[in-house]
């Protein structure tokens, strides 16, 4: 399941991306997984798809450089979705005791795993130390608490800093972790910083690695060029004075931009590998061993959501389409709109798409089922005139949107399909995650039920 079985001789998937996706919508109305009423709303994981965007992300790279893909496991943490990826070979990129749990249940083994997380506790940072995970170490108090440690039981993990070359932000500010004053890492250019940070690295023969994630969509490829840049310009420096190759390796995170318009990988891997060719060529050379940790760009493209439409209808001029797809599986869309625009897709009740251009179209709202005004997946589209019972895909939320479900009214987390497309256009669906059932969410919030009475405060009993 990890990697495509049905591929042609050939080994080039016959069908587009698109095409996939329409054949998939169609065959999941087919196989029941679109129900109207037990499950109107469904995730879609295209694992020909992701097989050739890990396939373009190792080509991109020159093949003479020692390079580690981790996958961010934040933009999609279920399990079954991290055991795909540690079938196409790569390591996992974790920040919490939760994602490193995931991870480990997934299978991969320590050595191939990062941990970043901004607020490790100590017992999180003795059990990767212990078990041999990368750590990057984010501040000079975090540092002490390494300090301790190797000097008690030591580690065979790879150990840095995680670098905040404050390059500056990107298009959106709560992405951006290179600005002046980001919470992340050790800021580089303040007063002092630099020659701390050199001195750090030469009374520590341990710390071998210097890390650096310039922001996650919104921020252009020069700006997270220049941020690796001032890293390996740091690292350089450190060698020097250190009088050797002290520094061992340089992690230089995720974060390539996704884009939401249309069905292309854009910036592609080979975009960024130019880039850095360009702006950042001593990271190229082979002086040093890397390790990358993309995430929204390895899935984001390759994972859509699809509703049924549930109710059509008209306020103050306005047409509202009511579907099940909102904040639930959004927030971030439904949040912060201007930032996070997703594209709409119409297809009919048999999961055929809406024929564009064939009838006029009507300027519609596309709302979620939660109970806030703001819950619109997209405002002011102009779509085939919606009906109860048809479908709405939401392309690119592969990364990000169902896998990182809000609890909101309660809603159930959605089931996610994997599937792939054969040569004879044959759709072949594997369960990854079945939609939670009310069940499943009062297990999830029944906390401790004896630990208050059900009778009223002060009532005698
Ligand atoms: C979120 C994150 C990533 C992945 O970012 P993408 O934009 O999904 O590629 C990688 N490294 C770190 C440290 C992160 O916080």
């Amino acid at each position: 399941m990890s990697s495509p079985r049905l591929l042609p001789p050939s080994g080039r998937p016959v069908f587009g991306r698109s095409e996939r996706r329409d054949r998939a919508v169609r065959a999941a109305v087919r196989a029941d997984l679109l129900a109207p009423d037990e499950t109107p709303l469904a995730a879609f994981l295209d694992l020909t798809g992701i097989a050739e965007t890990v396939a373009a992300l190792r080509s991109a790279w020159p093949p003479e450089i020692a390079v580690e893909h981790t996958f961010a496991a934040k933009a999609n943490s279920l399990v079954p979705v991290l055991r795909v990826m540690l079938g196409h070979g790569l390591g996992c990129e974790v920040a919490s005791p939760g994602e490193l749990a995931q991870a480990l249940a997934a299978g991969f083994t320590p050595q191939h795993l990062v941990l970043d997380s901004p607020a490790k506790t100590r017992p999180e940072l003795e059990a990767a130390l212990a078990a041999g995970v990368a750590v990057n170490v984010d501040n000079y108090q975090e540092l002490a608490r390494v300090d301790a440690l190797m000097d008690g039981a030591g580690s065979s993990s790879r150990i840095g800093l995680r670098i905040n070359p404050q390059v500056g932000l990107g298009s959106i500010a709560a992405m951006s972790t290179a600005g002046s004053d980001s919470k992340f890492g050790f800021a580089l250019s303040d007063p002092g910083a630099r020659k701390d940070i050199i001195s750090a690295f030469l009374a520590r023969p341990w710390l071998r690695w210097l890390h650096v994630h310039v922001g996650s969509q919104g921020c252009p490829l020069e700006l997270s060029v220049a941020g690796v840049a001032a890293v390996v310009e740091l690292a350089a420096e450190i060698d020097a004075l250190a009088g050797g190759s002290r520094i061992e390796g340089i992690d230089i995170g995720g974060g390539l931009p996704v884009n939401f318009a249309d069905d292309r990988d854009d910036p592609s891997f080979a975009d960024q590998v130019a880039a850095l060719h360009a702006g950042a060529p001593g990271l190229l050379t082979g002086r040093y061993l890397l390790v990358t940790e993309f995430g929204r760009s390895l899935l984001a493209k390759n994972g859509f959501m699809a509703s049924r439409v549930e109710y059509t209808k008209s306020s103050g001029g306005r047409a509202i389409a009511l579907t099940h797809v909102g904040v639930q599986v959004a927030a971030r869309t439904v949040f912060l709109p201007e930032s996070w625009p997703l594209r709409v897709l119409a297809y009919d009740a048999k999961g055929l798409p809406h024929p564009v251009g064939k009838g006029a179209t009507v300027t519609q709202d596309i709302a979620g089922p939660c109970c806030f005004a703001g819950d619109l997946v997209a405002r002011a589209r102009d779509l085939p005139p919606l009906a109860p019972g048809d479908l709405v895909v939401v392309p690119d939320t592969g990364a990000y949107y169902f896998s990182t479900p809000f609890h909101y009214n309660s809603l159930p987390q959605p089931a996610v399909h994997a599937f792939e497309v054969d040569a004879a256009g044959d759709v072949h669906f594997t369960v990854l995650s079945r939609q939670e059932t009310v069940a499943d969410i009062v297990a999830r919030t029944l906390g401790e039920t004896t630990a208050l009475s059900a009778t009223a405060p002060g009532d005698a009993r």
